[in-house]
């Protein structure tokens, strides 16, 4: 395992840990922590390997934006020529807030609201990814009551181990997404037969931090004998979108490199006389999590023999699970890392954040030679950091800082206190609009 495990662009000038050469013990003084920084260009890198290995194909891909919406991330992608999926009306808005092209969304997400469905219509989204029958007949009944037809792909369930974590595994029978593959033709038959709607594509998720091509495989075979059916019956498929999943090294998983999966999968589109059909691709995780870290500062040290607590030395930090919730949610495992190393004997840390709960921690049992005052760098904290933090304890979200061209620019401001209640009211309060 690598000391820095999956960052690309970050390294130790001697002692000092820096992204894109900036140190970011600086950064962290400069903007004050808990911080997300991330690097423009490590994004840009990660998008670039699917998109050369795409060159010369019809493709789109799609940026996942669940993983990291922040505005200027959204205008990164944007940039690059990337679409956007998106499983909210939130995230259509902040799409085009951010300048992207509602031309190249695509619509996921297991319970759309007939306003969202409406919302995404006017905009002119590319593509409705849906995932029931139900959800077929609402949006067919919004297309007709606005005189207009919605392209619809069907989210099949390949019923495929992606072999990752059970809350992130999306594509086996028993789980709340998409259409089971038994189930798909008839679908498909229903959705030919709604005059609101016209067919597509098809797509798949199957789950997510995936380390293997072979599941990608098995679903593409199984998507594409889906194809073949609804094709042989009539209804013509345009797109095959394989979703994305695709994992990024947080310790020592060694994922497929990006344009080797797509070489892969296109090797077996070709193989089944499937090349000609234009390949969306759904990344998320893997454009955005290496390049990220979030920043936060030693507060407190318990060591274990002080206070009784069975020998456990607690480093206690300024960043908690309601910044970062991976490791609460899914016992996930990050890196964490001093930002400038000290030249002592190290000990042994839980690092854990400031909230009432005991699942608020960051790490288990790290190896640091840490004081108050430290900076520390929880690593590969861009994808499902600031998209899952909350206001739990009332602590105001992170500030983030993304580095443009060896620029630091501040991207998100801290959340000032006073607006975390300032929807709120009292209850003698007069009602809003009385
Ligand atoms: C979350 C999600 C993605 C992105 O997943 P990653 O693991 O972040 O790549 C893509 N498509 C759909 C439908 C999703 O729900």
């Amino acid at each position: 395992m690598s000391a820095l495990p999956g960052a690309p662009n970050l390294a130790r000038a001697g002692a000092v840990l820096q992204l894109d050469g900036q140190p970011l013990a600086a950064l962290a003084q400069a903007f004050g922590t808990p911080l997300f920084v991330y690097s423009q260009a490590a994004m840009l890198a990660a998008v670039g390997a699917y998109q050369r290995a795409l060159q010369g194909r019809r493709h789109l891909v799609c940026y996942a934006m669940k993983a990291n919406s922040s505005l200027a991330v959204l205008q990164t992608f944007a940039r690059a020529g990337c679409g956007f999926d998106i499983v909210s009306g939130g995230e259509l808005a902040r799409v085009l807030a951010a300048g992207g092209d509602p031309a190249r969304v695509v619509f996921s997400g297991v319970g759309k609201r007939p306003a969202e469905m409406r919302q995404a219509m006017q905009a002119g989204v590319r593509c409705f990814n849906v995932e029931s029958t139900a959800e077929l007949d609402t949006l067919n009944a919004v297309a007709l009551a606005m005189d207009r037809r919605a392209p619809v792909s069907l989210r099949v369930n390949p019923d495929v181990d992606a072999g990752t974590h059970p809350y992130i595994s999306t594509g086996l029978k028993g789980n709340k997404f998409g259409i089971a593959h038994a189930q798909a033709v008839a679908a498909y038959r229903h959705a030919a037969s709604l005059p609101g709607l016209q067919v597509v594509g098809i797509d798949c998720h199957i789950g997510s931090q995936i380390t293997q091509v072979a599941p990608y495989l098995d679903a593409l075979d199984r998507l594409l004998d889906l194809v073949e059916q609804v094709e042989a019956a009539g209804i013509p498929i345009h797109h095959v979108d394989v979703g994305g999943g695709l994992g990024i090294t947080y310790s020592d998983e060694s994922p497929p490199a990006a344009d080797v999966l797509v070489a892969q999968l296109l090797q077996r589109l070709d193989a089944r006389g499937h090349g000609h059909r234009e390949l969306l691709f759904e990344p998320g995780r893997s454009l955005v999590g290496n390049a990220g870290v979030l920043l936060t500062e030693v507060l407190v040290l318990k060591p274990g023999a002080d206070d009784g607590s069975g020998g456990k030395n607690f480093c206690i930090v300024d960043a908690a699970m309601n910044d970062m919730v991976r490791p609460a949610m899914y016992e996930a495992w990050m890196q964490i890392e001093a930002c400038v190393l000290r030249d002592a004997v190290p000990a042994t840390w839980d690092v854990v954040g400031p909230v009432c709960e005991s699942g608020d921690w960051l790490g288990r049992e790290r190896v640091l030679a840490v004081q108050p005052g430290d900076m520390l760098a929880i690593l590969s904290a861009g994808a499902y950091g600031m998209t899952m933090s909350s206001n739990y304890n009332t602590r105001p979200r992170a500030a983030e800082v993304m580095l443009v061209d060896g620029q630091a620019r501040l991207i998100r401001q801290r959340e000032a206190v006073a607006s975390l209640f300032a929807g709120e009211l009292l209850l003698d309060a007069p009602e809003p609009g009385a």
